[in-house]
């Protein structure tokens, strides 16, 4: 598919290139904040799987240049217009929510960078480095890579001996995608251990109340997957921004209010803490479940108790997380296909791939001083 070819048929892929954007899935990062608020009294984030970098280039952006985008951006245009025009004419819009998802429609520039936010990005793959954001080339599935990003998170204050990060952090993100074969149960599956390798380290740098987003792509056992992050998260939910490809049997998680079993410690032989069972998610627990003990602390806590693991047999581990759609109504259509004017010239890339995996390949094929399928044979 030429350029311009594809300009058209991924609108995502155009904006992003016009608006300064590594990749498209800087959209999917946007609208998923548009719908959790996911930045809300956030400093300190890691940014798994993170190459090229729009996401990365989100959270640079927003938190430590204190921008604003979407309907935040455009409340803030409507708020200057109205103190400017004071009692003029109400020239309001309806919000054009994927326009104002551009760098040009973010704040005043008035806002000076923060310095107490703390950002790590991970990626197999080298990342060109963006301002404020410590990015480590690692693969997230290897158990070196938690020392790395403890280290990373807290130069100054690093154990060797300890699993968990000295300050933890607020958010944890992970747009993780292997290569995708097109073998469905198999790119689900390693998609599947890239969610567990993420959430393994999540559990290692998370609050509590802190948030987890990851990428997902819903096999038939997804619900499963659902009740072992309940088992950890106060809410967790699934969503479909409007710039994921409807055709995709990607989504993404969100989870909110990480809640750290009692007594949990991060531990790599032991990522959940769960032994040799999942553990179960407090709300798949019927209140009336027998052997339960509620006690009342000090601070007025009630706290209950599970007394014995057999009390579990009669839950159904099952749960099935809210599915939600997020991204305005107006915000452009992943699947559709959209009218270029004539004159459409189509741009490069913002960032051009670091190390494609098929860079050898066309560094053969130079030094072979040939083109696609230039062989003697062919040639003649
Ligand atoms: N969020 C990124 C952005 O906004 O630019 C895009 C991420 S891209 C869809 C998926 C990334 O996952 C790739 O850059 C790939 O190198 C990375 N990845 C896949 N397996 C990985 C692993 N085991 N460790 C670290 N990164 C991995």
């Amino acid at each position: 598919m030429g350029k311009s070819s594809k300009d058209k048929r991924d609108a995502y892929y155009r904006l992003a290139k016009e608006q300064g954007w590594r990749a498209r899935s800087a959209y999917k990062l946007l609208q998923l904040d548009e719908e959790f608020n996911l930045f809300e009294g956030v400093t300190r984030v890691v940014d798994l799987c993170a190459a090229p970098g729009s996401w990365s280039q989100v959270l640079s952006r927003v938190l430590i240049k204190g921008e604003k985008f979407g309907r935040a951006a455009w409340e803030e245009k409507q708020q200057k217009q109205l103190s400017a025009s004071l009692g003029g004419s109400d020239n309001a819009s309806t919000p054009q929510l994927v326009e104002d998802l551009a760098p040009e429609a973010a704040g005043s520039g008035e806002t000076l960078p923060r310095r107490d936010v703390k950002i790590v990005s991970i990626d197999l793959q080298p990342m060109t480095p963006l301002d404020g954001i410590t990015t480590l080339r690692a693969d997230i599935t290897h158990p070196s890579t938690i020392p790395l990003l403890l280290k990373a998170l807290d130069p100054d204050d690093f154990d060797p001996a300890s699993t968990s990060a000295s300050h933890p952090v607020d958010l944890v993100l992970s747009d993780g995608a292997p290569d995708v074969t097109g073998l469905h149960d198999l790119d689900i599956y390693i998609q599947s251990q890239l969610l567990f390798a993420a959430l393994n380290l999540a559990l290692c740098v998370l609050k509590p109340g802190g948030k987890f987003v990851a990428k997902i792509f819903r096999g038939k056992d997804v619900d499963l997957l659902y009740a072992q992050l309940k088992a950890v998260f106060e809410r967790v939910q699934v969503a479909k921004p409007r710039s994921s490809r409807a055709s995709s049997i990607e989504a993404f998680v969100v989870c909110e209010g990480f809640q750290p079993p009692k007594g949990f410690a991060a531990s790599l032989d032991n990522p959940l803490g769960a032994g040799t069972r999942l553990p179960t998610a407090p709300s798949a627990r019927s209140p009336k479940s027998a052997g339960q003990k509620r006690s009342i602390t000090e601070d007025g806590v009630i706290e209950v108790e599970f007394e014995s693991e057999d009390d579990d047999e009669n839950i159904d581990a099952r749960w099935i997380a809210p599915f939600l759609a997020c991204g305005d109504l107006s915000a452009y259509d992943a699947d559709a296909s959209y009218h270029l004017p004539k004159d459409h010239q189509s741009l490069d890339p913002v960032q051009p791939p670091t190390a494609p995996p098929y860079k050898r390949a066309l560094e053969l094929r130079r030094t072979a001083g040939g083109g696609y399928g230039k062989t003697s044979s062919s040639a003649s």
